[in-house]
């Protein structure tokens, strides 16, 4: 048997993240996972980018992850947001954020999660106390004496001090300690693709609010932008029959005109959407991050920077009481994370429940409420500003990483 201080199952973009925090902070880690890498950097394997927030950008600058990146993310100069019909003129009421106001450079970046997963691997190839097994699932987790012994799909057992759950919406490992969560469905799905269209973006990301959901444009590298296009759980699956000219046409029909003819290029992808909430984040030697912990909406894209968050506050729990001589898998040091982001993910996993149930419909009065709503808020300076703090995650007790500083 394999020993390690800690083991994390789940070798995605939180916990390929988690891994290079506590690698670099002196930790010997092993993380499996049953996509091997060559699968997981394929265009065809997710065709989803994330809008990563000021905040975890200067996380991943703190681990030297963003050099790999930089070169093919777009920055955010622009939000805005309007409130529209299906073929009909938007309401006058609209909301605007710009980064000039935000005084900052941008007020994101875009970044393909093909590009991340890149930059991930190629960082955490390079530190040899982390140890990357795939594939091979994690299938088994029991305690024993004064640590935790994993099982992986490979034959392979380890024991370590610590084990951590990345591993997803679905979170075998949760399943495996007895973690329960409240879970539902929004009875929409996420339908995600690529578009090219004509005119620059000039950097800017539009919502529109339509009855289904809401339909996202987000600039990416190039006249590329990427769509997330909430869609009702009943029509979304006969937009992915379509055609290649009759998905365009649905296209057209939600973006507008004002990049000129777009159309969708490659493939498309799609996403049952849902909201789950860990009931508790942690137990003696274990403890959930990103979305195993937490499924949001992705209304505002603030899953992944969630996760980050997550994996900032863990990798700094475990590795001050590491340099203490303190046991990282005592329940009282994993029940300060429990503490810390819990309740943040529980404000951040309503606040976006709250604003898809408030948009994604056409019943009059709420219409008027938030078109009264938006109207305010684009009229107030501070209200504007509170707004962007949140989107760029710079609210709260910041971990040590999202600060820029070293973990
Ligand atoms: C349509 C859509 C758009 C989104 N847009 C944004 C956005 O703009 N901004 C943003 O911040 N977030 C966004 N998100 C959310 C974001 O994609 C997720 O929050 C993020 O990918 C979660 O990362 P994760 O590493 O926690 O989980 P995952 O990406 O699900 O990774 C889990 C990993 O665990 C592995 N695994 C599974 N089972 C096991 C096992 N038994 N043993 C070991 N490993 C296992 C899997 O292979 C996988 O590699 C969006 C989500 C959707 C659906």
């Amino acid at each position: 048997m394999k020993s390690t201080d800690v083991i994390i199952g789940g070798g995605g973009m939180v916990g390929l993240s988690l891994a290079i925090a506590l690698a670099k902070g002196g930790l010997d880690v092993v993380v499996a996972d049953p996509v091997p890498q060559s699968a997981a950097t394929d265009a065809k394997f997710d065709g989803r980018v994330c809008a990563l927030s000021y905040a975890s950008v200067r996380m991943f600058q703190a681990l030297g992850i963003w050099p790999h990146l930089e070169k093919d993310a777009q920055p955010i100069n622009d939000i805005l947001v309007t409130d529209s019909r299906l073929n009909g003129e938007p309401s006058p009421f609209s909301l605007h954020f710009d980064a000039a106001e935000a005084h900052a450079a941008a007020l994101g970046h875009i970044v393909e999660n093909r590009h991340t997963r890149s930059g991930l691997f190629a960082v955490a190839s390079a530190l040899p106390n982390l140890r990357l097994v795939a594939p091979a699932a994690l299938t088994d987790l029991k305690l024993e004496g004064a640590g935790i012994v994993a099982t992986l799909a490979n034959g392979e057992t380890v024991k370590a001090k610590l084990a951590i759950a990345a591993d997803g919406r679905e979170s075998p490992m949760r399943e495996l300690m007895g973690l329960g969560v409240v879970s539902w469905s929004y009875a929409q799905w996420g339908i995600v693709a690529t578009v090219e269209h004509e005119k620059p973006h000039n950097g800017v990301a539009y919502e529109h609010f339509l009855p289904a959901g809401p339909f996202a444009i987000l600039p990416m590298t190039g006249n590329r932008s990427s769509l997330v296009w909430t869609e009702r759980d009943s029509i979304a699956p006969l937009m992915m029959q379509l055609d290649a000219p009759g998905f365009d046409a649905q296209i057209a029909r939600r973006f507008g005109s004002h990049l000129g003819k777009a159309k969708a290029a490659g493939p498309r992808w799609s996403y049952p959407l849902n909201f789950h909430l860990a009931r508790g984040y942690v137990k003696p030697r274990f403890a959930l991050a990103g979305d195993s912990a937490h499924g949001i909406h992705p209304i505002a894209g603030q899953g992944f920077n969630l996760g980050l968050k997550d994996a900032a506050a863990l990798s700094e729990i475990i590795l001050d009481a590491a340099r203490l001589g303190l046991d990282i898998g005592n329940l009282a040091v994993l029940k300060k994370y429990e503490r810390w982001r819990r309740f943040d993910s529980l404000v951040m996993s309503f606040a976006m429940d709250g604003l898809n149930r408030l948009f994604s419909n056409d019943i009059a009065p709420l219409r008027v409420l938030r078109d009264v709503g938006m109207g305010i808020v684009d009229a107030v300076g501070p209200a504007r500003r509170f707004f962007m703090r949140h989107a760029g995650g710079d609210v709260g007790k910041l971990p040590r990483l999202m600060k820029g500083e070293a973990a």
